[in-house]
């Protein structure tokens, strides 16, 4: 069953356990607006990671429940769900393959459609790269992608969730400490896709990736400690 999304995401007393005796998450509860950005902060062993899971549908509340555009998740509609979803996690894997396969990760290289290539990587500030690369897209990446830096691989990460046509994307920023242009390569990336009707939720661990967010939420033990904007923190 598709399931449509084009007003809001709505977390209604969410609480969940990965097994019975510990609580991981509890009664948490907020709304995402369609095409904004949402930080996620707290601590590590907040939650974050789990709320996300949840959202993605990898994992079923153990009560409450998460609705898009009123209707609930459900195995029914899951799949459809899934498909508009993206995660960049952290450590974005790379096909030893050119930039563009990387891209269109999964699909033939006869059959990558350009148009959809050069949105997703305009769309996630790759073009600079692009331009340094001596073949361009067609530029093989290597071996994992060793001579990309952190913030080219999430970029890489990012544009491949557009290609894909994912309209939620959902970022992991790295926690190690990323150079200054690294980390503004991504809030580039990040503040592009909000301007071209992107969802985004960012766990974030800086304050400088926060300043873009509309709306930050801050877990506690599972809990939800505050619901703030950027100028609050
Ligand atoms: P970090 O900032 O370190 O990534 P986080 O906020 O993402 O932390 P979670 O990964 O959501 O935190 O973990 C929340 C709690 O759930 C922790 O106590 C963790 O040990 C536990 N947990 C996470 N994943 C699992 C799992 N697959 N099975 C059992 N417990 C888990
Ligand atoms: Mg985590």
């Amino acid at each position: 069953v598709d399931i449509s999304f084009s007003s809001h995401i709505k977390i209604k007393n969410v609480s969940f356990s990965y097994n019975s005796d510990k609580g991981v998450l509890d009664d948490v509860s907020f709304k995402i607006k369609k095409n904004s950005i949402t930080g996620l902060i707290g601590r590590s062993g907040s939650g974050k990671s789990t709320l996300v899971n949840l959202l993605l549908g990898f994992y079923a509340p153990t009560s409450g429940e998460i609705c898009i555009d009123d209707v609930p998740l459900e195995v029914k509609n899951i799949t459809s769900w899934r498909r508009k979803n993206g995660y960049v996690q952290q450590d974005v894997y790379i096909l030893d393959a050119t930039l563009a396969e990387n891209i269109a990760f999964g699909v033939p290289k006869e059959k990558i459609d350009a148009d959809q290539l050069a949105r997703a990587m305009s769309l996630a500030s790759l073009s600079d790269v692009v331009n340094h690369l001596p073949d361009g897209v067609n530029t093989n990446l290597g071996d994992r992608g060793s001579l990309l830096s952190g913030g080219q691989r999430q970029r890489i990460g990012i544009a491949r969730a557009l290609y894909h046509g994912a309209t939620l994307l959902i970022l992991d920023e790295a926690t190690s400490a990323l150079d200054a242009t690294t980390e503004n390569e991504i809030n580039e990336a990040v503040s592009r896709l909000a301007d071209n009707n992107m969802t985004v939720i960012i766990i974030a661990h800086r304050l400088t990736t926060l300043r873009r967010c509309d709306s930050i939420i801050e877990l506690e033990s599972g809990k939800i400690k505050r619901i703030c904007s950027y100028g609050d923190l």
